[in-house]
């Protein structure tokens, strides 16, 4: 298993992994300041001051459908 591809869903309580869950799918969160706290936010991630603009961070597919069902459904591209 190549350990690069690794990646967990930052959201408190989601057990979400890509290798307890291979088959979800994970979203990058922007490497954008503003953007990230707003993510964060939603994922009601209190610690979003101790968390490192240039970690990789990811939410699983899981909380897209709460969180941005609301928004443009049209924008897959999540601002790419
Ligand atoms: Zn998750």
């Amino acid at each position: 298993m190549n350990s690069s591809y690794y990646k967990y869903c930052i959201v408190p309580q989601c057990k979400s992994t890509t290798i307890e869950t291979p088959n979800k799918l994970f979203i990058y969160v922007p490497n954008n300041e503003q953007i990230r706290k707003k993510w964060l936010k939603l994922a009601r991630r209190v610690d979003v001051h101790s968390l490192s603009t240039n970690s990789r961070m990811y939410f699983c597919a899981d909380h897209f459908d709460k969180y941005f069902e609301k928004k443009s459904k049209k924008d897959d591209s999540m601002g790419e």
